[in-house]
C-alpha cells in the first residue's frame, strides 16, 4: 500500500519510492530506503503533514509526498506468503504470526516487482517487444496506430517480475493527438518504476526526439534500440554505448522481432531500478542561452514550496518548458495551483520575449533546439553505411506507390488474396468435411433413436460442423493481411488510397482502421482512435462495418463454393468490392449531410519495408484460429443448439395428411408389384425397390419439413417472411439472418441446422453444399404441389441471383453485436449504434431488393 495509507502506530517495510529523480534523491536522503522499517506516529485524513518514525527519527512528510512511498504491512505480508510459498522456509517456524522477520523477506518479493511502460514512436516494433516479453499475442503491423489502447502483461526473470505496459506510439509528448496525451497522462499518473524507450535504430533521428521529451520529464529511461538487425544490415556503425553514456541513458540492442536482446534489456531494467547502473544520471537537454534563462524564470514560479505536491511528480523543467512551447495540457496540470495566474503571466512574457528575440514561435524555437541536441549527439556516434534500404524502399515505392500502376497493383495483390483464399483453402476444407461426415455418419448408425441422437446429429455436429470447416478459409485470409502489414505494403495502400480519401472527404489514415475491418470490425473501430477530427472518427466508425470481416467469410465461402464454383475468388472479391463502394458511397452522403467538417491535414508515414518474420505472422494466424475456436465453442455451439430446439419443438403438431398410413399404403402397393415380377428379373426388381425408396423418402420429408414449418422457428420465419419475400430469401434464410445478428457465423450454423433434408434416395449424408443446391420450396406456391407454374416441379429455393443477393445483405445488414457495443463505447452514445443498426439493415435491403429485383431481369 501507499504509506500516506498506513494507519497510527502501524508499522510498515518501504518496497518503493516512486517518483522522478529529483524527488526521489530527497526523499533517500531523508532515509525513506527500500527495505527500512517506518512507522506512523500522526496520521489522520485531514493531517498534512504526516509524521513517521524511521531510523531512530521523526520525520514530517507531506501527504503527496507519502503517496509516492510504497509499503508493505503485515497483513500484506500474509498475502505475499501465501503467493509465493518458496519463501517459506526463510519464514520463522510460528506461522501464524507475522514476524519482523517475515515482513522483511516479504519486503524484499515485492521490492522485486517492477512496473515497466513501453514507449516509443508508432511502428517501432513496441507491440512485437511486448508480445515477445510477455507471450501475448497482440496485433502488430507495419504501420502506425495499431495499439490504441495499453495492454499489460506479466513477465518474470532473474527472480523479478515485471508488469509491463505497451502504450500507443507517439511522435511526441506534446498534447496534440489523443495518444501523445494518453501516453504523457499515463507516465505521470500510474508513475511507471522504468520507462523502456523503443526506438528505431533504422531512424534514429527522429525516434530520438522524443528520447529528449522523456529527458525533460526527468524520468528513469533505458532505451531498446530496436531493428538493430536493419542497422546493421545497412552497415551503418553506432557508438550506441557513447551515446547513452553522454545522455545518461543505457541503450540496449534488439531485434523484437526474433527476440533478440530481450534478456539483456530486462536485466538493465534491473540494474537500473536497484540503482547499480553507473551510466544512468540526469541530464538537461541545453536550449540555447536565452531559451534556458526563459525556462529558469518561469521554473522558480512552479518550484515553490505549495506546489511541491504537483513538482514531486512532474518535473519543473518539463513543466516550464511545456508552458514556452504553449502546451495546453501544461496550463490545465498547472491551473491548480495557488499562483497559477502568476505564473502564466510570466510564462507569457517570456514566450513573448523569445519571439520577439528569435522571429519563430517559441514553440519552433524548442522543436529546433531538440533537433540540435540529437543531430549533434548522433554526429558524434553515428555513421551512415553505404547499403540504404531507403534506396531498396524507393525502388520497389516507385512500382508500387506509381500513380497509374499503384492502384491496379493493389487491386491484383486483393484479387490474388481472394483467390488463394479459396484455391488454397478448398484441401484442408474438405479434410475436415470429410471428417465431420464421418463422425456424422458414425453417430447415425451407433446411436439409439431419440432426442438426444437427433440433437447430436443434426443440431450439434451440423451447426458446429458446417462452421469449422472455414477455418482453414480464414486462416489463409489472415496470413495475407498479416504479410500484407508486416511488409509494409498496407502502408503503400494507405498512401495509395490517400486520394481516394481526401474525395470522401477522409484522409488515408481512415484507411487503416478500414483494412483492420477485414480482420474484425470491433478492434477496428476501436483504432479510428488515432483519429485527431472528432466527425472523421465517427465517419469512418459508421462506415467500417462494410468491410467485410472475417466472419462474414465462411458464409461467402459456403454459397460461392455452391452456386459459383467455377469462378469463386473472382465473386468473393466483388463481394468485398461492393462493401468498399458501399462505404465510400455512405462516407460521401454523409459528410455532405452530418458530418460537414474540414479535413485536418496529415502527413502519411511510409516505413521502410521489411522482411516480414515467420514468427509474427504465424503467431497472428494462431491467434485468430483459437480466437474461431473460442466462438464455435461458444457462442455457435449455442445458437446451434437453441436453433435445433426451436425447430424441434413442438413434437405433438396435427399434420395435414395421414404420412404413416401413406408410407404403408405405398409398402403394399409395391409388395404387389414386386409379387408380379418374375424372380430372376433382378435389373427391374432393383429399380422398383430405389422408387420404392424414393417415394416413402420423399413423404418423410414432407411429413419432417411439414413439422419444421409448424415448429417455433417456423412460425418465426413465417412472420418474418413477407419482409424478405422481396429479396427471394425463403423464411430458413431470414431465420439464418436473425441468428445472425449474434455472430456472423451464426449464419452458417444455422443454414446447416435448418436445412437438414436427404434429398439422395440412397440415405448417404451429403455435403451442406450439395444440400443447398437441391434444396427446394416444399410448401406455398414454389413447391411441388402448389405450383402449376412450375409443371407441378417444386422450384429450388437458391438460384446463384438469390445466394448473390443473400451475400450481399450478409455484408450490409446489422454488424455484430460486439460493434454495436464498440460503437457505443467509442462514440460515447446509444444514438450511433442505434442508427448503425438500422441504417445499415434498411440499407441492405434496398441493395439486395435491387439485386435480386434487376437481375431477375436476364
Ligand atoms: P509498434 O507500432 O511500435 O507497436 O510496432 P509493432 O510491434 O507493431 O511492429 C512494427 C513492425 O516492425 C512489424 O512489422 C514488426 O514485425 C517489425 N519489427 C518489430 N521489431 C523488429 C526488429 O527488431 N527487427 C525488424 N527487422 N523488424 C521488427
Ligand atoms: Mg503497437
Amino acid at each position: 500500500m501507499k504509506l500516506s495509507e498506513l494507519e497510527n502506530n502501524r508499522k510498515g517495510i518501504i518496497t518503493k519510492v516512486r517518483g522522478r529523480g529529483a524527488f526521489r534523491k530527497r526523499i533517500t536522503e531523508m532515509g525513506f530506503v527500500k527495505g527500512k522499517e517506518v512507522t506512523a506516529i500522526k496520521n489522520a485524513p485531514l493531517n498534512d503533514p504526516v509524521e513517521y518514525h524511521i531510523m531512530g527519527f521523526e520525520i514530517s512528510l507531506r501527504k503527496s509526498e507519502a503517496e509516492l512511498i510504497e509499503i508493505i504491512t503485515e497483513k500484506e505480508a500474509e498475502d505475499i506468503k501465501s503467493q509465493y510459498p518458496n519463501i517459506v522456509g526463510e519464514f520463522s517456524t510460528e506461522k501464524s504470526v507475522i514476524t519482523d522477520d517475515i515482513l522483511k523477506t516479504s519486503a524484499k518479493e515485492k521490492q522485486k516487482i517492477i512496473n515497466v511502460a513501453l514507449v516509443g514512436n508508432p511502428n517501432s516494433g513496441k507491440t512485437t517487444l511486448f508480445n515477445f516479453a510477455s507471450h501475448s499475442r497482440e496485433h502488430v503491423g507495419n504501420y502506425g496506430g495499431v495499439t490504441v489502447d495499453f495492454k499489460t502483461a506479466k513477465l518474470k526473470q532473474n527472480g523479478y517480475t515485471f508488469n509491463i505496459t505497451d502504450l500507443p506510439g507517439t511522435y511526441s509528448l506534446a498534447a496534440y493527438s489523443p495518444e501523445e496525451l494518453y501516453v504523457r497522462n499515463y507516465i505521470f499518473n500510474n508513475v511507471p518504476d522504468i520507462v523502456i524507450n523503443v526506438v528505431d535504430a533504422s531512424n534514429l533521428e527522429r525516434n530520438l526526439f522524443l528520447t529528449t521529451q522523456l529527458i525533460d520529464m526527468d524520468i528513469k529511461v533505458i532505451v531498446a534500440l530496436n531493428m538493430y538487425d536493419e542497422l546493421l544490415k545497412k552497415g551503418d556503425k553506432f557508438d550506441y554505448h557513447s551515446l547513452g553514456t553522454m545522455i545518461g541513458i543505457p541503450f540496449i540492442p534488439t531485434v523484437s522481432s526474433k527476440g533478440k536482446g530481450i534478456k539483456e534489456l530486462f536485466q538493465k531494467v534491473i540494474d537500473v531500478y536497484e540503482d547499480k547502473e553507473p551510466i544512468v544520471r540526469h541530464i538537461h537537454i541545453n536550449y540555447r542561452k536565452d531559451i534556458e534563462k526563459s525556462i529558469n524564470i518561469i521554473q522558480e514560479k512552479i518550484k515553490i514550496k505549495q506546489n511541491y505536491f504537483l513538482t514531486d511528480k512532474i518535473s519543473s523543467r518539463f513543466l516550464a518548458i511545456k508552458l514556452l512551447e504553449q502546451d495546453k495540457d501544461a496550463h490545465e496540470t498547472l491551473s491548480v495551483c495557488k499562483n497559477y495566474s502568476d505564473i502564466k503571466q510570466t510564462s507569457e512574457t517570456e514566450i513573448k520575449k523569445l519571439e520577439h528575440h528569435f522571429n519563430e514561435s517559441s514553440e519552433t524555437i524548442i522543436i529546433d533546439a531538440k533537433y540540435g541536441f540529437i543531430s549533434g549527439a548522433i554526429k558524434e556516434t553515428y555513421k551512415e553505411g553505404v547499403i540504404s534500404t531507403r534506396k531498396r524502399t524507393e525502388i520497389i515505392d516507385t512500382f508500387i506507390t506509381h500513380k497509374l500502376f499503384g492502384f491496379p497493383i493493389f487491386i491484383l495483390f486483393m484479387w490474388i488474396m481472394f483467390q488463394a483464399t479459396f484455391s488454397l483453402g478448398s484441401y484442408p476444407m474438405d479434410w475436415i468435411e470429410q471428417f465431420v461426415t464421418l463422425i456424422s455418419g458414425w453417430f447415425k448408425t451407433t446411436l439409439p433413436e431419440g432426442i438426444l441422437k437427433d440433437l447430436l446429429i443434426d443440431g450439434i455436429i451440423s451447426g458446429v460442423g458446417s462452421v469449422i470447416v472455414f477455418l482453414p478459409n480464414i486462416l489463409i485470409l489472415f496470413f495475407f493481411i498479416s504479410l500484407m502489414e508486416d511488409t509494409g505494403y498496407m502502408a503503400r495502400a494507405a498512401f495509395i488510397m490517400d486520394k481516394l480519401m481526401h474525395k470522401i472527404g477522409l484522409h488515408g489514415k481512415s484507411f487503416i482502421p478500414l483494412v483492420m475491418g477485414f480482420g474484425c470490425n470491433v478492434p477496428a473501430i476501436m483504432s479510428t482512435r488515432m483519429l485527431e477530427n472528432k466527425n472523421d472518427r465517427l465517419l469512418t466508425m459508421l462506415i467500417n462495418p462494410f468491410m467485410s470481416c472475417s466472419a462474414r467469410l465462411p458464409v461467402y465461402v459456403l454459397l460461392i463454393g455452391a452456386f459459383f464454383p467455377d469462378y469463386p475468388g473472382t465473386i468473393l472479391f466483388s463481394i468485398y468490392l461492393i462493401g468498399i463502394i458501399m462505404a465510400i458511397v455512405v462516407a460521401i452522403v454523409l459528410k455532405k449531410t452530418i458530418f460537414k467538417s474540414k479535413e485536418a491535414p496529415f502527413v502519411m508515414e511510409l516505413p521502410p519495408y521489411r522482411i516480414p518474420s515467420l514468427k509474427t505472422t504465424l503467431r497472428n494466424m494462431w491467434y485468430k484460429a483459437e480466437q474461431y475456436l473460442k466462438k464455435i465453442g461458444g457462442i455457435v455451439l449455442i445458437a446451434s443448439i437453441i436453433i435445433w430446439a426451436l425447430g424441434y419443438y413442438p413434437q405433438d403438431v396435427k399434420n395435414s395428411k395421414k404420412y404413416d398410413s401413406l408410407i404403408t399404403q405405398i409398402e403394399k402397393e409395391y409388395a404387389q408389384k414386386l409379387s408380379l415380377i418374375p424372380t430372376l428379373d433382378t435389373l427391374s426388381i432393383s429399380s422398383i425397390i430405389t422408387e420404392k425408396a424414393r417415394k416413402i423418402n420423399q413423404i418423410e420429408l414432407n411429413k419432417k419439413s411439414e413439422q419444421q414449418e409448424r415448429s417455433f422457428i417456423g412460425q418465426i420465419g413465417h412472420f418474418i417472411e413477407p419482409i424478405i419475400k422481396p429479396l427471394g430469401f425463403d423464411w430458413k434464410m431470414g431465420v439464418s439472418l436473425l441468428s445472425g445478428i449474434a455472430a456472423k457465423e451464426i449464419v452458417v450454423s444455422t443454414m446447416a441446422v435448418l436445412y437438414q433434408e436427404d434429398f439422395s434416395a440412397e440415405g448417404n449424408s451429403e455435403t451442406l453444399i450439395n444440400k443447398l443446391r437441391n434444396q427446394t420450396y416444399t410448401s406455398g406456391k414454389l413447391s411441388a404441389r402448389g405450383g402449376s407454374a412450375f409443371g407441378g416441379k417444386a422450384q429450388k429455393v437458391f438460384t446463384p441471383l438469390i445466394a448473390f443477393a443473400f451475400m450481399v445483405f450478409i455484408l450490409i445488414y446489422f454488424p455484430c453485436i460486439a460493434v454495436i457495443v464498440t460503437i457505443k463505447k467509442e462514440s460515447g452514445s446509444w444514438k450511433w449504434a442505434i442508427f448503425m443498426m438500422l441504417y445499415t439493415t434498411g440499407l441492405a435491403w434496398v441493395i439486395s431488393f435491387l439485386v435480386y429485383q434487376v437481375g431477375s431481369f436476364f
